[in-house]
């Protein structure tokens, strides 16, 4: 079978690798370079990175997180915890560039080319394909024009890098501060020999003010300290995914397909997780997208805790301050959550749900 992959981002090289062996494989990529421009925080859990670990060296891998502190900027909120490589920070243009690598060394055969025309029967530019996955990011021109891309709801995040020493090397800190990040949360990612902070937000916001306000309060607390050495980011994206996403030969893929987590706007997991089912559904490549429903429910998770307003947070962290609980997972979200209302106990749950509910309620 001939398939050809449009978009050589994470999605893309991805979904070459993994049908490398099952399929003749061309990759187009309208850049020369992988990885650039960079945006991505590179944060993925200790089992997505088990995988990306056999097409990858180990240095990719920047540092394991095990602690996850959800709260507010003041230091107020749950701390939750898990196994020591329950989730790890890439990097990201070093991922990509050595996942070309190995997808050259696996045959697949790389294009650099800007594709303009693709047709649902898979031909691209003339050329003809039994398969054709349109990996193409955010903007996602072709699969739009076939009605095959997600429409999801968009914000701009900006991370800063800032080299020096972090207070809790391993620790990520998430705080839901309208002040900070509105409709979305900032965080803070330490490291042993730097730190990563970032926000978004949706249109309408200076973005790099208040990544300067994210950080100014990161350095005040004591989080981080050192130099800000470079400024990066783009569109984050907070689900739903497209519910149909293949027309005859041709389907989208990654950002394009908006297969990112809703709660965090994560895309490495979602899309590593379509590419190892497609060898086994090239046929029907419908077959592999199974995480869309999930991604579906979580979206709805997803509005409620960015779309609360700010005295929720306030209430809920407040209630829950200094609470510590284990999760196994960070990929799932709705498992995530079943775990943290079975530590709290069912009733202890149903009371602060019922407090917290007046001041979702407009
Ligand atoms: C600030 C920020 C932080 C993030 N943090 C995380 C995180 O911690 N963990 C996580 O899992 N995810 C994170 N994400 C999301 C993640 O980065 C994206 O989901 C992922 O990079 C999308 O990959 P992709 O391959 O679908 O698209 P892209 O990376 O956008 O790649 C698309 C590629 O297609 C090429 N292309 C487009 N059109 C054409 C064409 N017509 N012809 C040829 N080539 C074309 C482009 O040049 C590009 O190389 C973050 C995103 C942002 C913005």
């Amino acid at each position: 079978m001939r398939v050809a992959v449009v978009g050589a981002g994470f999605a893309g090289l991805a979904t070459s690798i993994k049908l490398s062996r099952a399929a003749k494989v061309t990759l187009f990529e309208e850049h020369e370079e992988v990885g650039v421009p960079e945006h991505c925080t590179g944060i993925v859990s200790g089992r997505v990175w088990e995988e990306l670990g056999s097409y990858v060296s180990k240095s990719v891998k920047e540092g394991d997180l095990s602690e996850f502190f959800i709260g507010l900027p003041s230091g107020k909120g749950v701390t939750l915890k898990g196994p020591k490589d329950f989730a790890v920070r890439l990097d990201r243009k070093r991922l990509e560039e050595e996942m070309l690598e190995t997808a050259l060394s696996m045959g697949v055969e790389w294009r650099v080319k800007l594709i303009t025309d693709v047709t649902p029967k898979g031909s691209v530019h003339g050329q003809s394909f039994d398969r054709v996955f349109l990996a193409e990011g955010w903007r996602a021109e072709l699969s739009s024009r076939l009605g095959i891309a997600a429409r999801p709801r968009r914000l701009y995040g900006l991370n800063v890098e800032v080299r020096g020493r972090a207070a809790h090397p391993g620790r990520v800190e998430v705080w839901f501060d309208k002040a900070l990040a509105p409709g979305f949360f900032a965080w803070v990612v330490m490291l042993e020999e730097k730190a990563v902070v970032g926000t978004a937000a949706v249109r309408g916001y200076n973005v790099e003010k208040l990544l300067s306000s994210t950080l100014e309060v990161a350095r005040r607390r004591g989080l981080v300290e050192g130099e800000a050495v470079k400024r990066y980011g783009g569109v984050i994206q907070t689900g739903p995914p497209v519910l149909a996403p293949c027309l005859r030969a041709v389907c989208s893929a990654g950002d394009a397909a908006g297969l990112n987590k809703p709660v965090t706007g994560g895309g490495l997991y979602p899309s590593l997780d379509v590419a190892k089912k497609l060898p086994g559904n090239l046929n029907r490549p419908i077959k592999a997208y199974k995480i869309v429903p999930r991604l579906y429910a979580e979206t709805a998770v997803a509005r409620l805790l960015h779309g609360a307003p700010q005295r929720f947070y306030e209430r809920l962290f407040s209630e829950l301050d200094g609470e510590e609980w284990r999760i196994s997972e960070y990929d799932n979200h709705l498992r995530s959550v079943r775990e943290i209302i079975g530590e709290m106990r069912v009733k202890k749950f149903a009371l602060l749900f019922l407090k917290a509910l007046r001041y979702l309620l407009p």
